[in-house]
């Protein structure tokens, strides 16, 4: 068997030369660039690294990106005001609040009190009703989550049949396992979710034709979780140490055992990661694009 092993670097570069197009566009049309807003509480490496990656790609594709930066010192209830301002504000059209905020601060509590309009992220209570309710509704005009959101892009672009196959996805979580799961399911895959409790799971996984890794450990995925010629979809990222000493990104599928086994295969990195902050910038278009539909944008104070 051979494994298509699928980077998606063609792919970003498509989407996001569509995606500049349009927010040359919408500038011309309103004297201004779709605006993304990311608020950053503190100072966590991966974070800051998260943040400065999705600013640079909003710049480098026509869009404004807006930096706020909050010291944990100024407390809660600052984020709270924050988040209120940049709702009211005309300028901005898209609000992202990076995770995690510090412990104790309640990430529910922010992610609905951002304007369901702006929300970038898909994590407001409204979006992941609409998501819910109808998940092909949600992916083609309405702001998705983006990981999952992406990997139906790639699933759709390598021509990776999803109607009446089997798809595990091993996580549950509300930014991944969970949205992944109802997406697959209105592209009428049959889904199981996976997660820690689940009993006999590399038996389980064996029966996938689509299998999506959302876990956050390392090499979990191993060769008895794949049924040959699956296709297996890496969302996680881990750093670890090499036996050199050398920091190293890897995702929860252990890539060695994949080939030869797996038909399609995303490695990490370089497959669902990049696709990301893709999906980022096209729900910030999109928003732009509603929001001044609605008569809800103006230009640049
Ligand atoms: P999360 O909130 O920690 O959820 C992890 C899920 O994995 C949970 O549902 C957990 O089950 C399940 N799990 C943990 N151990 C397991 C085991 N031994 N067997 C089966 N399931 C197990 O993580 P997340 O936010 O969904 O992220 C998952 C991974 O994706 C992380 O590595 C993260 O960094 C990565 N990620 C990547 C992107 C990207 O852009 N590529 C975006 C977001 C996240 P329980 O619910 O039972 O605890």
């Amino acid at each position: 068997m051979k494994t298509q092993v699928y980077k998606t670097k063609a792919l970003t570069e498509k989407l996001l030369s569509r995606y500049r197009e349009d927010a040359l566009a919408f500038a011309k049309e309103h004297g201004r660039k779709p605006c993304l807003a990311v608020v950053l509480v503190g100072s966590d490496p991966a974070s800051s690294i998260y943040v400065k990656k999705k600013e640079e790609t909003c710049r480098a594709n026509g869009l404004e990106a807006l930096d706020v930066h909050l010291d944990p010192s100024l407390g809660f209830e600052k984020l709270k005001s924050t988040v209120r301002e940049l709702n009211s504000r005309k300028d901005v059209d898209g609000i992202l609040v990076q995770s995690p905020l510090p412990k104790g601060w309640d990430e529910r509590l922010i992610q609905s009190m951002i304007d369901p309009a702006k929300d970038v992220d898909g994590f407001h209570p409204v979006n992941a009703d609409r998501l819910f309710i109808d998940a092909k509704d949600a992916l083609s005009d309405g702001l998705p989550p983006c990981t999952p959101a992406g990997v139906m892009e790639i699933l759709k672009e390598a021509g990776i049949e999803v109607k009446g196959k089997h798809a595990v996805v091993i996580g549950r979580s509300t930014i991944v396992g969970k949205p992944m799961a109802q997406m697959l399911l209105a592209e009428d895959a049959t889904v199981t979710i996976a997660h820690s409790r689940t009993d006999k799971r590399p038996q389980l996984c064996r029966t996938a034709d689509i299998l999506v890794a959302a876990v956050g450990r390392a090499n979990f995925v191993t060769a008895d979780f794949v049924k040959g010629g699956a296709a297996v979809i890496d969302v996680g990222i881990s750093r670890i140490e090499t036996p050199e000493g050398k920091a190293k990104v890897v995702g929860d599928v252990n890539q060695a055992e994949m080939m030869g086994l797996a038909g399609f295969y995303t490695p990490v990195p370089g497959g669902v990661g990049p696709m990301t902050i893709v999906l980022l910038i096209r729900n910030t278009i999109r928003a732009a694009r509603k929001l001044a539909a609605a008569g809800r944008v103006a230009p640049n104070a």
